[in-house]
Order: structure tokens, then sequence, then C-alpha cells
């Protein structure tokens, strides 16, 4: 019999059946009435929830273009850009800000840590930032960054701002837009909000839209804010053909966090990942990210002794769970698992467990029921 698959990767995420019957609706011309305050309807939505009086952008792309879309609105060549990175994604603005001639100094951290705060305050200190990356979660790594810390050194530099990639954190890590000082909060729709990949949403303060004017006309067209800034006040104008189907399953997830109220959904992240970590651990795993600023939305767990990746991920995939491999040089060495969006006990406790029956089958024979033992008694609590 063939075994169900469940997606726990750090993205894409699974997508609930409400969600998906969003995306095999009939589709209908974007200039449907129904469709327009829809539309409208999950913008105002975005802006309330994640707290801002500034705009919010949803364009059809990936986290990646979102990033691209934040960077070019708020920059132009020749600006200097501060990037804090905690691993991969982190290092990714580097090449994309450097491609537009914006020059571009690196704060990193060992991989597992973030960069202290003396550190970015002092870097900030040195020089003069037009501004300034972090990213909240860096998925390579599963290091979640004190944003709300850094937020509050940026308060010091109002000429300066400040850009959260949230791709792997947004509807799951609290993010306050206004309140922590942030200008840009980029991220994708594939991970927390548990949709299908495909939607960015940008979200810019009025100090980054304020910026965007001063520099005027930009060498990007399809990213360039004023663009799309007509479309998102009115959302019966036409730019470029809005992703109506997609549109849709994001306002279903959004939906769905109002239900459940995103303060409770960030607590439960929080509960879900103590004890997925846990588990983890309690399995032998030792997890990348210091205890400290571990994220709440995957773990990033190293192999014991004996373990080899390529197996450990084959077997666990024809034991129901696809996981995935470690980036850079924990290439081989760990697995990352995600535990964000939608997914609920039944999802959490069929991971763990098929985990073990992969341990089990690897060789690890003693510690049989030590994962799900672990994890429901922290899920209880
Ligand atoms: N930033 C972070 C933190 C990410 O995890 C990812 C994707 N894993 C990206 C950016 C890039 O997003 P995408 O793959 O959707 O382009």
């Amino acid at each position: 019999m063939k075994i169900k698959k469940l997606v726990m990767i750090p993205g894409p995420t699974p997508v609930v059946r409400s969600i998906q019957d969003q995306m095999g609706r009939d589709t209908v011309a974007f200039g449907d009435p129904n469709f327009v305050s829809d539309f409208k309807g999950l913008l105002e939505d975005l802006k309330k929830l994640w707290k801002t009086e500034g705009e919010v952008f949803v364009v059809a792309g990936t986290g990646t273009m979102a990033m691209e879309m934040g960077i070019s609105n708020t920059l132009k060549a020749g600006d200097n850009l501060l990037i804090v990175s905690h691993g991969y994604f982190g290092d990714r603005f580097i090449d994309l800000a450097e491609r537009k001639g914006i020059n571009v100094d690196v704060l990193s951290s060992p991989w597992g840590q973030i960069v202290p705060l003396e550190e970015i305050e002092a870097k900030l200190k040195e020089k003069t930032y037009q501004a300034m990356t972090v990213t909240h979660v860096d998925t390579s790594t599963g290091v979640c960054a004190p944003i709300d810390k850094i937020g509050e050194i940026t308060k010091n530099y109002p000429e300066m701002i400040y850009i959260v990639d949230g791709v792997c954190s947004t509807a799951a890590e609290p993010e306050y837009i206004d309140e922590m000082n942030i200008d840009i909060l980029l991220t994708g729709t594939q991970k927390a909000f548990g949709v299908a990949p495909g939607l960015a949403i940008v979200w810019a303060s009025k100090k980054a839209l304020a910026r965007k004017e001063e520099i005027g006309r930009i060498p990007e067209y399809y990213v360039d804010f004023d663009k799309w800034l007509p479309i998102m006040k009115d959302t019966s104008k036409y730019f470029a053909t809005p992703a109506v189907n997609m549109l849709w399953a994001l306002k279903e997830s959004v939906e769905i966090i109002k239900e459940e109220g995103i303060e409770n959904r960030y607590a439960r992240h929080n509960k879900n990942a103590k004890a997925m970590q846990a588990a983890l651990v309690a399995m032998g795993f030792e997890l990348l990210a210091q205890e400290e600023v571990r994220a709440v939305t995957l773990s990033n767990a190293i192999y014991p002794e004996g373990i080899n990746d390529v197996e450990f991920r084959k077997v666990l995939a024809e034991e129901g769970a696809v996981v995935a491999g470690g980036l850079g040089e924990y290439a081989g060495k760990m697995f990352r698992l995600g535990h964000m969006g939608n997914i609920d006990t039944h999802d959490m406790v069929s991971a763990i467990a098929a985990i073990e029956r992969t341990l089990y089958k690897l060789g690890k024979k003693d510690n049989l029921g030590a994962g799900v033992t672990t994890l429901l008694r922290e899920l209880l609590k």
C-alpha cells in the first residue's frame, strides 16, 4: 500500500483542504467585483494584523522576488547597505545588492549563533548606512534574530531603512511592523501561511514609502512600488495580472489566522517547536541553533554518529515524511524539519514516529518511543 507523504520540509508546508479549495475554484476576471472586494479585504487584514500604517504589496513571485522588491525600492546604486547574516539566506542579499551597484558590508555569525547586538551597534556608528537587512529566521541554521531589539537600535538611525526577511517567520514569529521600527517586511506564501508557493508579500512603512519617493524611478520594472501602489490602493486597477486563485488562497489562510487569533498562532508555534525540539534531542539529535536563539518554525537537527544523511532521508521518505537536507557546510551532516503553518498534532506525532522508525531501521534500536513520548509530554503540558 502506498503510504501518505507528509511534507515536513521548511516550506512549502502542508496546505489544508480549505486553502486548496480556493486554488481549485473557477478563475474569474480580475475585474470581477467579488474578486476586487476579496483582494481589498485581504490587503486591509494584512496591514491590520502586522500592525502598520504603511502599505502592503502582494505580487506573484517567490520570497527571493520579495527580497529584490525590498532592496530595489529603498536603495540606489552607490548607497551603503549593512547585511546582518545568520546563514545562507542572509548571504543571499549580498549578490542581490551588489548587482545593483550597492556597497555592501556584512556582519556574519558562526552558523547556529547570532551576531551580537553590540557588534551591530558598533558597525552602525562607524559609517552611514541607507539600509540594513536582517533575516528573521535563517532557514539554513534555524536561528531566530532578535528583530525587536535590533529595531530598538535602529531608532538611533532615523534615516536608515530597516529591512526584515520574514520568509521563514511571518505568521509564526511575532512581527509588529511599526512598533518594531521595521520599514520593509517581506515574505512568501509557502511557509508559515501554509499556502502553496507563488505569492510575495512586502509591507512598507511610511518611511520606506517616503524613501521610494525620494529615489524616484528605479531600473527595475516589475517590482517597482510605483507600478503597484495604485493597485494596492484600488484593487480594481490593473498593472500586471493578479494571481486570482492564489490571492483567494492567501485570503483563506488569513481567515484561518484570524479565527485562531494571531497571538494564539504565535503561542502555538512556540509550544509546538519546544515539543518537536525536545523530541529530536530525546532521539539523539543535536540542534544547530543555540537554545536562546532557536526558531519556532523549523529545527535543524545534526545527525548522531553512524547515521548517513542520504540513507536517513530516503528511509524516512519511505516511512512517510519528507524533510530537507542541510545547506552549506552542514550538507550531509544534518536535516531540516519544518513545523510551521497549519500543521497539527497528527502531523507532528506522525513525523516524529516516522523518524523513530527510520532510526530503528538504520540500527539505532535502543530508544524506540523516546521521541513520541517526549513530544506528547511537552504538548500536554
Ligand atoms: N529567505 C529565507 C529566510 C528563506 O528561507 C527563503 C527560502 N527558503 C528565501 C528567502 C527565498 O525564498 P524563495 O525560495 O521563496 O524565493
